[in-house]
């Protein structure tokens, strides 16, 4: 698809014209602008108004120096970064992310995608999103706690819990919340819900770790119905062995689905028995190990190195769960040629721009990121919900709400995408949902 619209093809110049270097960001305004050209074209007050101009532009991005000491008493230096793109409809609200790979292009792009999925969540929360290049691979506890309180020292004045409450993501689990709450309360005195993901004992809430691995199912299998199947009987490959990846294999199971191959950023196992979760579990939860350990207790199973080979291994279901950019167009080719009928994105943006058009062709019914991950930044704003009302709910409460929040966003975005000429298209249709929430938030808010 190609934008064809005159001001929207000179609104991505100047994007583009401002951004030169970062890829991923460029990559993901100009498919969103793609599937909200509808919207644009019959709503010309959006291009009055000047709302396009401020949605491609972030409120603020924030980029810092992160000194810290390790063991052996050496100094590090890493970069931090707090993206803040959009607050129309309320705090910036998005996960902090630890990995060598991130960059203010990671960073910016996954605060613009947020703002978008956040919206479709239906509660009232903005799109921000932040990390550091710092790998906690390998590091002691104390090298972490040292990291994160060296994070918080400059990242505390830019958030609060009515106006940015960062969350976990890859590398930042509860040991790193913890940390950066505990220094969060000491610089500023405040015991606030000011971070989501807290353990709890101090204000987390029950099933936020489940939820976005467990949303990401609840969603599927509505889209699965409504196409007249579900997960029950069917072959499942889920990459990534993270948060997402463990509690999408534990509920796409609970489905009745046979979940056979799970991955890391080293390689991955292929278990025919089906994967053996309390194992994985054990290794990655427990022991922080690598996912080849499960081998060495499940003789049927194998270990391949390189994580890519997993979109080789034949499945009716995918479940990308690791991180973004892991289905490129031959992994999407080679999927459809063994007869994978359903993705559904746990990760942000795992699939490539081509990838998703060759499962669109192909018929395969496809649950994008933005939609299909929303659960577990819903189950933060109910988070929220809780420290405000210095409540806490119980796991089924929590997990009800998740439930019936998936099934609407599904229902959301299959309407959406109906109503502007693109039925089935769920990609189309969550851009053009979660902007249109954004956009009428915009709108009465004015030039601001
Ligand atoms: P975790 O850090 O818990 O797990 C990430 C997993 O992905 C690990 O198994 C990791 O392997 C693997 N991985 C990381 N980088 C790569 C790579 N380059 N190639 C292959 N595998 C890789 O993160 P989460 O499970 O929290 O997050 C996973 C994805 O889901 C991310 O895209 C995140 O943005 C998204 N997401 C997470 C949410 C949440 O609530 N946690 C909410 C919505 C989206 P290894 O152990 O080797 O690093």
């Amino acid at each position: 698809m190609a934008l064809k619209n005159s001001y929207l093809i000179d609104l991505m110049k100047t994007v583009e014209s401002r951004n030169p270097n970062d890829k991923q960001f460029l990559i993901t305004v100009r498919s969103v602008l793609e599937s909200i050209e509808p919207v644009v074209e019959a709503r010309p007050e959006l291009i009055e108004k000047g709302v396009l101009e401020m949605f491609v532009e972030p409120e603020r991005v924030i980029k810092f120096r992160v000194p810290w000491v390790d063991d052996a008493g050496k100094v590090h230096v890493n970069r931090g970064y707090r993206v803040q793109s959009n607050s129309a409809i309320g705090p910036y609200k998005g996960g902090l992310r630890l990995h060598p790979s991130v960059t203010e292009d990671i960073v910016k792009f996954l605060a613009f995608e947020q703002t978008l999925k956040n919206s479709l969540t239906t509660l009232p929360i903005g799109g921000g999103k932040g990390g550091s290049d710092f790998d906690p691979k390998g590091k002691s506890d104390m090298e972490v706690m040292r990291f994160c309180q060296s994070f918080m020292t400059e990242l505390y004045r830019h958030i609060g819990p009515d106006t940015d409450v960062p969350a976990g993501d890859i590398g930042v689990g509860g040991r790193e919340i913890g940390y950066l709450y505990g220094q969060y309360k000491r610089l500023t005195g405040d015991y606030c819900g000011v971070l989501t993901g807290k353990g709890l004992t101090f204000g987390g809430s029950l099933a936020r770790t489940e939820a976005t691995g467990y949303g990401l199912c609840y969603f599927t299998e509505e889209m699965l119905n409504a196409a007249g199947k579900s997960f029950k009987g069917t072959t499942v490959v889920i990459s990534g062995s993270g948060n997402v990846a463990i509690y999408a294999n534990e509920k796409a199971t609970q489905l009745g689905a046979k979940v056979v191959a799970m991955s890391d950023s080293n390689g991955y196992i292929y278990d025919p028995d089906g994967i053996d979760l309390a194992c994985v579990k054990q290794i990655k939860e427990v022991k922080r190990g690598r996912i080849k350990e499960y081998v060495d207790s499940h003789p049927n199973a194998t270990y391949t190195e390189g994580c890519s080979g997993i979109w080789s291994v034949k499945c009716d279901i995918a479940l990308p769960c690791a991180t973004q950019n892991e289905i490129s167009l031959e992994s999407a080719n080679t999927l459809i040629a063994n007869g994978c009928w359903c993705v559904s994105e746990g990760a942000n943006m795992p699939t490539v721009m081509d990838g998703i058009e060759a499962f669109q062709k192909a018929g395969v019914l496809f649950g994008p990121a933005k939609a299909a991950n929303a659960g577990g930044v819903a189950t933060s704003a109910l988070e929220m919900s809780q420290n405000s009302q210095r409540l806490s709910w119980t796991f089924d409460e929590v997990d009800a709400k998740l439930k019936q929040i998936m099934v609407g966003i599904y229902h959301n975005v299959a309407d959406a995408a109906k109503k502007y000429g693109c039925e089935g298209n769920f990609e189309a249709g969550a851009n053009i949902a979660g902007f249109l929430k954004v956009a009428d938030a915009m709108l009465a808010q004015g030039v601001v």
